[in-house]
């Protein structure tokens, strides 16, 4: 059985993210939880993996992504 598991993989990863920063995985899983629940999350996400798709910035200034576009002019 792989990890993180296929049905639950956001939830997972966001999880193992937020252990480093908090005392329990318990606390972790919840908080990663909260976050996959969320529409405006998710809605962003969409959005950003959208403009993404289509070629275009998605506007995020922390976006990895859009810089290294932009760094290596691969979108231009
Ligand atoms: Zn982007």
């Amino acid at each position: 059985m792989s990890y993180p598991p296929a049905d639950d993989r956001l939830r997972h990863l966001l999880a193992q993210r937020i252990n480093c920063h908090v005392n329990s995985w318990k606390l972790a899983f919840f908080i990663a939880g909260g976050i996959v629940d969320d529409p405006e999350i998710r809605a962003e996400l969409d959005r950003i993996a959208a403009a993404h798709t289509a070629g275009q910035h998605c506007g995020d200034r922390n976006c990895k992504a859009c810089f290294a576009a932009s760094v290596t002019g691969a979108d231009s």
